[in-house]
């Protein structure tokens, strides 16, 4: 009897499995929110899970965080060396790998290059803000969420663009005037809520057709679901909208669609804070990589379950499932290079017109 058979027999499951197999998360904190978020993905058996955490355990951690127990809060040992322990015990199929490290400026962009989607557990604003921008820069995705006294948060920026984090928390809070799990404390269950809510967009976003966008009326770029709760009220879905202001992904503070490319009816736009050019593809992920596969040129490729990554010497273009693509680099420069580059490398009819 295969191990995941109980994942295998809903309907679909075989497509979801593969994909999930297939996916490399980086789980960027490892406390409330993480444990449970690493313990359900490694059950459920992702492909590979990285966890990031530079804390240590305490005792007030251990009514909550999943993976701990008292002797590790007693000698105050290293987060990811005991998740590491009791994930292994666990078994099954994900490779796992544990860095006693936090998300820093400095190693922020090889730990995003190494996967294909990373969770945000943490419960710094800092560290989100830092997950945001260099989503953007290298074109991989991330789900945010939280959890603190009664209430949760759960919002996916898979793949990353607009609107942005920042879209969302505009301006970072004084230190103090927002609440922390010391200062206001924090439920249980709004933790498992919290994770529940994150692995419903990741499944969500795997499960999502190919193309998802094409069916609208333009592409499916200026919304992004948050799902938001807490105990009296239960878990409500908000849509957030793209600020047109927004120093990281706004429209008005940069230059977008150019005359020509108005008048093509191709729809490309640079996002300002990142220098990255976003765009929307009328190819499926299967055509993409047929195309790729036929180039004469000097790019690595890469398919993952979220998207096809190809790294050339001057920038990267990422497509995702749902039509949207990325080229960062000097691809980027001007929207009106990143046209040239995507044409050159996939064809005139690439791109999504209106
Ligand atoms: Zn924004």
């Amino acid at each position: 009897m295969d191990r995941y058979d109980r994942q295998l027999k809903i309907a679909g499951g075989t497509d979801l499995d593969r994909d999930w197999q297939r996916l490399r998360v980086l789980l960027v904190g490892c406390g409330g929110v993480g444990t449970i978020l690493a313990q359900t993905l490694v059950r459920s058996g992702i492909g590979f899970l990285t966890l990031l955490d530079g804390d240590r355990v305490r005792l007030t951690d251990l009514h909550r965080q999943v993976l701990y127990h008292q002797e590790d809060a007693d000698v105050g040992r290293a987060k990811v060396t005991v998740a590491g322990r009791e994930l292994d015990k666990i078994g099954g199929r994900t490779q796992l790998k544990m860095i006693p490290e936090m998300l820093t400026p400095t190693n922020a962009e090889a730990h995003f290059l190494a996967h294909d989607v990373v969770m945000d557990a943490t419960d710094h604003i800092a560290a989100r803000t830092l997950i945001d921008q260099t989503a953007m820069q290298t074109g991989v995705g991330w789900i945010h969420s939280g959890a603190i006294s009664d209430r949760w948060v759960a919002a996916s920026f898979l793949p990353p663009g607009t609107p942005c984090y920042h879209c969302w928390v505009a301006e970072s809070p004084a230190p103090g005037a927002i609440g922390t799990c010391e200062s206001d404390g924090v439920l249980p269950v709004a933790c498992l809520a919290a994770a529940a809510a994150a692995i419903r967009l990741l499944v969500k976003e795997l499960r999502r057709p190919h193309l998802d966008n094409l069916i609208q009326e333009s592409p499916a770029s200026t919304r992004r679901t948050i799902l938001r709760g807490n105990i009296a009220d239960g878990e409500k879905t908000v849509e957030l909208e793209s600020d047109p202001d927004c120093p990281r992904c706004g429209l008005r503070s940069q230059s977008t669609v150019s005359d020509r490319q108005e008048r093509s009816g191709v729809h490309l736009r640079k996002l300002c804070g990142s220098g990255s050019v976003e765009t929307w593809l009328q190819l499926d992920l299967d055509e993409i990589e047929s195309r790729l596969r036929q180039l004469d040129c000097e790019i690595r490729w890469h398919r993952s379950a979220a998207a096809i990554r190809s790294d050339g010497p001057s920038g990267s273009l990422i497509c995702y499932r749902d039509g949207r693509a990325l080229l960062t680099g000097n691809h980027s420069e001007t929207v009106e290079q990143a046209q040239q580059q995507l044409e050159s490398w996939l064809g005139k009819d690439a791109l999504w017109t209106r």
